[in-house]
Formats: C-alpha cells, sequence, structure tokens
C-alpha cells in the first residue's frame, strides 16, 4: 500500500485515543457478557416517535433527494430564531449552516479559522474529539490545564499567556461541559471574551448541551459585546432532542465566515439529508417541553448520584451543574482513572471513562454517564464506591 498522510497517521498523536475501555465494554458485550454501560452520552431513550413520523412523512413526500447544501431554509430560520432568542444576538438565516451533527461544525469551524500549522487552544478536560478534530483541520492542539480544586473553571489569565505563548487563532471551549458537568459562570465567560478579543482569537463555543442545566444558567459568550463577530457557535440536535443518529447540528457565526463555511461543505458533506432536516424543524417547533422531558432523567439522576455518594466519604465529585455526567474523584484508591475503569469492568462489569481519556487535568477522575435506568444507576454507582472502598483500604 501507497504511505498514508502524515495528518491522518498523527490524527491521534500516535497514542491511544482514550476509547479502548469503552470498546473492550462492547466487545464483552458482543462476546455474551452483559455489562452495564456508564461510558457514551447516548440516552436511554430513543428518539421521540412524533419526530420519527415526521422524518417518515418528509421522506414519502419526497424529500429524499439533493437537499441545498447550507440547510433548507426554514430550518436555518428556526436555529436563527432560536440563537436570537437565546442570545439576544439578531441572528439570520444566513448566519446559520446546517451540519452532519456538532461534530461536523467542530471540525468546519476549525477548517475555516485555522491554516496548516496554526496553534489551536482547547481547554483540559475536554470532549475526547478535540485534539483529533484539531489535527484534522490541520491545526496543532495546545491544551489549557484546569484543576479540579477550582471546578475545573479555566481562567482568562491561562488562556490569554497560552495565546501569546503559542501564537494561537482560536479558542474552543464548552459549556456546559463534557466531561465535568461544569457550567461556565457569567465571570469565566467574561474573562474568556476579554482573552479572546485582546489576542485576536476566534471562539469556538461548542454549546451541544445548552438544554440541560441543572444549576445556574448558560450564558452563551455570543451574547457578550463585540463576541458575535468573532465567535462560531456548535449546536446539535444530538442531545437536546435525543437525536445522536440523526447527525444534524449546526454552526452559527458571521456571514461572511458562513459563506465560507457552505464551500467546505460543498466540497466534503454535501449537506444533511432533507428529511432529517425536515425531522429537526419539526423537533424544534414542539419547543421547550419536549427538550424537557428529554433532559429531566438527567437532572434527576444527577440528584440520585449525588444522594448515593453522601452514604461514602472515598469517591468524590463536584456536583455537575449540566450535562449528562458526573465526574467521580477516585484519587482515594490510589488508581488511575485508566486503571480504575479497567479494575471496575474486570471486577463489576461496569463500565466507566477514564478521565485521563479527557485530558491530563481529569487524572484520577473516571466519568460516569448518567444513561442507564434510575434502579440500574443506584446500583452500579453503590458497587462503584464499595469498590473504590477496597481499593482505597489496600492502598
Ligand atoms: N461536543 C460535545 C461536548 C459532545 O459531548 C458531543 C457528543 N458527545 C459532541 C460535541 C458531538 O455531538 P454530535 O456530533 O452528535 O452533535
Amino acid at each position: 500500500m501507497p504511505q498514508l498522510s502524515h495528518r491522518i497517521t498523527t490524527l491521534n498523536d500516535g497514542g491511544s485515543d482514550g476509547w479502548e475501555v469503552f470498546y473492550r465494554a462492547r466487545a464483552m458485550i458482543v462476546a455474551g457478557t452483559p455489562v452495564t454501560e456508564l461510558t457514551i452520552g447516548e440516552h436511554d431513550i430513543g428518539t421521540d416517535a412524533s419526530i420519527l413520523q415526521a422524518i417518515h412523512a418528509a421522506a414519502l413526500r419526497g424529500h429524499t433527494g439533493y437537499a441545498m447544501v447550507p440547510g433548507v431554509h426554514a430550518l436555518r430560520r428556526a436555529v436563527a430564531e432560536r440563537l436570537t432568542a437565546r442570545t439576544g444576538v439578531p441572528t439570520g438565516p444566513e448566519n446559520v449552516l446546517i451540519t452532519p451533527g456538532g461534530q461536523a461544525a467542530l471540525f468546519s469551524a476549525h477548517v475555516t479559522v485555522l491554516s496548516p500549522g496554526d496553534a489551536a487552544l482547547y481547554i483540559d478536560p475536554y470532549y475526547a474529539t478535540y485534539p483529533g478534530t484539531i489535527r484534522a483541520a490541520s491545526g496543532t492542539p495546545i491544551a489549557i490545564q484546569t484543576e479540579a480544586a477550582r471546578a475545573f473553571l479555566p481562567s482568562g489569565a491561562a488562556i490569554a499567556e497560552a495565546a501569546r505563548k503559542s501564537g494561537a487563532k482560536s479558542l474552543l471551549i464548552n459549556t456546559p461541559n463534557n466531561p465535568t458537568g461544569t457550567v461556565y459562570p457569567r465571570k469565566t465567560i467574561e474573562d474568556i471574551a476579554e482573552a479572546c478579543t485582546a489576542q485576536d482569537l476566534w471562539l469556538i463555543s461548542d454549546e451541544v448541551y445548552d438544554t440541560q442545566v441543572w444549576q445556574g444558567a448558560h450564558v452563551s459568550p455570543r451574547s457578550l459585546p463585540g463576541m458575535a463577530e468573532r465567535t462560531l457557535l456548535v449546536g446539535s440536535m444530538s442531545k437536546s432532542h435525543a437525536m445522536t443518529g440523526s447527525r444534524v447540528g449546526w454552526l452559527v457565526g458571521p456571514a461572511e465566515a458562513v459563506d465560507r463555511l457552505i464551500d467546505l461543505a460543498t466540497a466534503t458533506t454535501y449537506g444533511v439529508p432533507g428529511y432529517i432536516q425536515d425531522g429537526a424543524l419539526f423537533a424544534l417547533e414542539q419547543g421547550p417541553g419536549l427538550e424537557d422531558r428529554v433532559s429531566e432523567p438527567f437532572r434527576r439522576r444527577r440528584d440520585l448520584a449525588l444522594r448515593v455518594l453522601a452514604e461514602q466519604n472515598t469517591v468524590t465529585a463536584i456536583p455537575p451543574q449540566g450535562a449528562m455526567y458526573i465526574m467521580l474523584d477516585i484519587r482515594a484508591t490510589g488508581l488511575s482513572g485508566r486503571d480504575f475503569a479497567e479494575a471496575l469492568l474486570d471486577a463489576h462489569h461496569i463500565a466507566v471513562m477514564p478521565g485521563e481519556s479527557f485530558g491530563r487535568s481529569a487524572a484520577g477522575h473516571v466519568r460516569v454517564a448518567l444513561t442507564v435506568d434510575d434502579a440500574r444507576l443506584e446500583d452500579s454507582l453503590r458497587t462503584l464506591c464499595a469498590f473504590a472502598e477496597t481499593r482505597a483500604q489496600a492502598a
């Protein structure tokens, strides 16, 4: 076989891609061993039947040909109206590109603002695809570390310093945050905005969990003065409407940037299936009722998880303020997150994600997705805590 490209062979930096425990759990299931999967952010409910019916009806109506590459106009307009309502920034269809999920939006955003080799900042702990996404867009990923003791919040000073040192062109943030559950307070968003303006950075703002907030309020950086012109906002129907498999999301930004993004979409994805977009439009038109139904179980299970944790002292957590996960601090066991997750999978057939999969700042933690029914989650957390206690005593 002829040689593969440098870009593709270095996508994961030659190291692990952070998903080994997940793949091992899946292999165990295929081999017939039941595993409680608390790994990826996949709802335990499917897409609502009414949305599936809308998709079905759209396909039967004949919306099965090539759709408009930037997205069907009505959906672009609905997303623009949603953003206007949520951020107070006047937003029109010309500011919106419909993408095959938030992941494609993250990639496209980086391609749009990075030239080959440019440094691109992101906050550690991070959603596991981020460094690979930046490399795929020919950028050089640079992580900014945070601390559990500071709720994993980045400081404006650290961002400005990293930008100065690296000459970075962009900063990627995610609030509500996966994996930590942190919702950035207004002050943090203001500090980030100030650093971006001072260092002339593009801000790529991943807001795919914006409907899942349990404490505080989601502040979109696009709403801050002067930020709309330097922000590319990433949104998705995956988490808000349990539509992970439909692959529909969006990118919102200055019209001039969106025009360029349409060129990129034409040369890569060639758009999103029309019947899926019609389903997404139907879903958005249902308003917050449907979104609340989708997010409510995570709020309930977050409370449940905190109640179980309160019964013991070995495993601790920063109460998640949003999203569908809880990050557990298992440092009392003396194990790394990876070793803990591997041992828990072997001993109890419970799969969680090692904190290290999300970066150095999350070492000694594991992330639990709140994506199984309440009783099973409670049992699994009790087992996990008891396991941690045994390991802590042995340490
Ligand atoms: N951003 C974050 C923080 C995520 O957790 C995910 C999915 N787990 C995505 C983006 C991508 O989601 P999708 O492509 O399904 O919209």
